[in-house]
């Protein structure tokens, strides 16, 4: 299959329009077969409810192209059960895990020749997303939806390999306690626009939300989950019910647990008790890991590992998840959906 003229490896994350994407309509109860569309715009009623009272949502993924040049998915079940969990928060239609993965793989298919090459560190990023449409104008779910899937190939996040950065704990909270912060919504990442836009004028890389009943617990790293490595070497991760359940935190602490035998805990994080970490880091889809250098917080920056350099433990989840993703490492716990 020849490839689009890119050079991948200094590819960012922006939109590119890709050849296909796919989309499906949900009316009087079923979705119907859906398909492969070139056109990248989509025209829906006024009233939809997506646009006035955010019922919406979306996921992210990617696929990767292994050495011997098959491409895979990594764990697309777990997306397709967040989607639904999502969808119920949001009282939306489920879209059933067969087609959410065959949305997937026809995507990917459809746009081989944008699908980064093996080696160069780029992915493609894979985007589904459901949204309440249909003519309406009261608060009530929509009586139609839209599920679609479109794709972006996106360079490594990292062009120069893991580099630590600095956060900054903030006033402002993403979610309310039992609001909407564990499901995958548009209105989580709108409120998220201004604490970042802040965050980065005083010149951090995002912001630290805490815990948004007493804001002395440690939730969520900008749009992704924190992790710390503790002195005595356990995997830390905060619980809670407005964090956004990140599949690769789950799948990091399953390796720390299982390729590395590390103590893994789930539970509360104190911002005033850093200094139990050696080493802290932001996980999600687009950077698998984000180290971080420092946390700024009342008047003071914590270092944990190292401002500039990543810490042992980090590096080797990274490089470990990482190998599973691309297909360098076997793949134990069955995470991989090759595309086929
Ligand atoms: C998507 C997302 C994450 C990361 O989830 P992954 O499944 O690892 O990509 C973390 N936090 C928030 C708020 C998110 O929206």
């Amino acid at each position: 299959m020849s490839k689009v003229d890119l050079d991948w490896g200094k590819l960012s994350f922006s939109y590119i329009k890709t050849d296909y994407r796919y989309i499906s309509h949900w009316k009087n109860g079923a979705w119907d077969a859906g398909s492969l569309v070139t056109e990248n715009t989509i025209t829906i009623a006024e009233g939809s409810t997506a646009i006035h009272y955010g019922q919406q949502c979306f996921e992210g993924l990617k696929a990767y192209t292994r050495a011997d040049g098959k491409i895979q998915l990594f764990r697309p079940d777990r997306n397709s059960a967040r989607m639904n969990a999502t969808a119920d928060r949001m009282v939306m239609p489920h879209v059933p895990e067969a087609k959410f993965i065959d949305a997937c793989m026809q995507v990917v298919k459809a746009n081989e020749k944008w699908v980064p090459p093996y080696g160069t560190g780029a992915t493609l990023y894979l985007r589904p997303w459901l949204i309440g449409v249909g003519d309406n104008i009261g608060v009530k779910p929509a009586p139609e939806y839209l599920f679609g899937v479109f794709c972006i190939p996106v360079g490594p996040y990292f062009k120069e390999g893991l580099k630590p950065v600095n956060f900054i704990a903030s006033e402002y909270d993403r979610a309310a306690p039992r609001g909407t912060g564990a499901a995958k919504v548009g209105g989580n990442y709108a409120a998220s626009l201004m604490p970042h836009e802040e965050a980065a004028h005083k010149g951090y890389a995002d912001c630290v939300y805490l815990d948004p009943a007493t804001h002395t617990k440690i939730e969520e790293v900008g749009a992704a989950n924190f992790f710390g490595i503790t002195k005595t070497g356990a995997f830390v991760t905060p619980l809670s019910p407005s964090i956004l359940p990140s599949i690769t935190k789950y799948s990091l602490l399953q390796v720390a647990k299982d390729n590395f035998g590390m103590k893994t805990e789930e539970r509360d994080v104190y911002i005033d008790r850093l200094d139990e970490f050696a080493e802290a880091g932001a996980c999600g889809t687009a950077a698998v890991i984000t180290p971080i250098g420092g946390l700024f917080y009342k008047g003071k920056l914590h270092v944990f590992h190292s401002e500039t350099e990543t810490g042992p433990v980090t590096r080797k989840l990274y490089d470990t998840l990482v190998g599973i993703q691309y297909g360098d490492l076997p793949d134990p716990a069955h995470w991989i959906r090759v595309v086929e």
